[in-house]
């Protein structure tokens, strides 16, 4: 779908997959006007195709447009533009055991210009991908490390937007992760450089051997995950305190080291719910639990991937079927 100011949304197009066409001065290229939103679909038992809180989705893709200088876009037209894509590949999609349908929705500035401001044109695409289970077998813990000398998003910044160039700043400190033996990096605030924020792509939640859960707060430098906001309701649900507060890495380890600290849960739509196992930073390392999977980690991902793929009953209204 395409956008003019002064003219709105217009010419929805649905086809095959092919190239598009850039000016060499649009200016997405310049200035990274651009704004994307992941999501998946499921294939349920009776064939049906399961996404899951979608209407989330459209509201933090406009909350980053409205961050990003971009027009908004109206709800029901980014829900009918996934639901239009996820049905035209429907029966394409394989009824992989396990597999999902990756949906990526995404706008970027298409105006030719080389000042520097808001663009008076915009693309808006959706494009899927069958994706298979996200971990080979089983869910490994995952091992993670601290970036010292990084950070993902500033106050005042664009870090609870979900716009690319986070993603590009964010691949050097990930690259060095994978270099040091890691799976995924961990990002610190920007200011004290001592609050655990987020990874890369996930949210995180820490539990504790009296029932409570602590996960950092929004604030306007993390990204505010749907996965993380169903998590928050799925625990209370279990009876558990969960409050959103600032925790740090020194707590983090003091906790691990003396047992009070069970487990650390990272969370997000591409590996739903994931163990942590194992931190390291240039300080040194420390492991969590018994660095497998823990209780409520495996308890809360079983409940949420129940739900998403229909084995489990829906009470929230989450599930939109297709
Ligand atoms: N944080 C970041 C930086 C992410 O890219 C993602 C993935 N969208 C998340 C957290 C988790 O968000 P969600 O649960 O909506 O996938």
């Amino acid at each position: 779908i395409d956008y003019d100011e002064g003219k709105g949304w217009h010419s929805a197009t649905l086809g095959p997959r092919q190239p598009i066409a850039l000016d060499p001065a649009a200016s997405v290229l310049h200035y990274a006007q651009e704004i994307f939103e992941g999501m998946k679909a499921y294939r349920l038992e009776d064939g049906s195709m399961a996404l899951f809180r979608p209407e989330q989705n459209a509201r933090r893709f406009n909350r980053s447009a409205a961050r990003l200088a971009m027009p908004s876009l109206p709800e029901e037209m980014f829900l009918a533009s996934v639901k239009a894509a996820v049905e035209a590949d429907r029966d394409w999609f394989p009824a992989v055991n396990g597999g999902a349908l990756y949906i990526r929705p995404f706008m970027f500035a298409n105006e030719h210009f080389l000042g520097v401001r808001p663009a008076k044109k915009y693309k808006f695409l959706v494009i899927l991908s069958p994706v298979g289970n996200y971990f080979k077998s089983g869910v490994p813990a995952v091992s993670i490390w601290v970036s010292s000398d990084y950070t993902r998003a500033a106050p005042g910044g664009t870090g609870d937007a979900k716009c690319g160039g986070n993603y590009a700043a964010s691949l050097v400190p990930q690259a060095e992760a994978i270099a040091k033996g890691h799976d995924q990096v961990v990002f610190l605030d920007a200011v004290e450089r001592k609050w655990i924020e987020e990874l890369g792509g996930m949210n995180l939640f820490f539990v504790f051997d009296d029932g409570s859960i602590i996960t950092p707060p929004l604030g306007g430098t993390i990204l505010p995950g749907i996965t993380r906001d169903s998590l928050l309701t799925l625990a209370r649900e279990e009876g558990l305190t969960v409050r959103e507060e600032k925790y740090s890495i020194d707590q983090w380890r003091d906790d691990a080291g003396s047992g009070r600290l069970v487990e650390t849960m990272a969370c997000g739509t591409a590996a739903v719910v994931t163990p942590v196992g194992r931190v390291a930073s240039r300080d040194g390392e420390f492991t969590i639990g018994s660095g497998g999977p823990g209780q409520l980690t495996t308890k809360l991902r079983e409940k949420l991937v129940g739900i998403q793929r229909g084995t489990v009953e829906d009470t929230h209204g989450w599930v939109t079927r297709i």
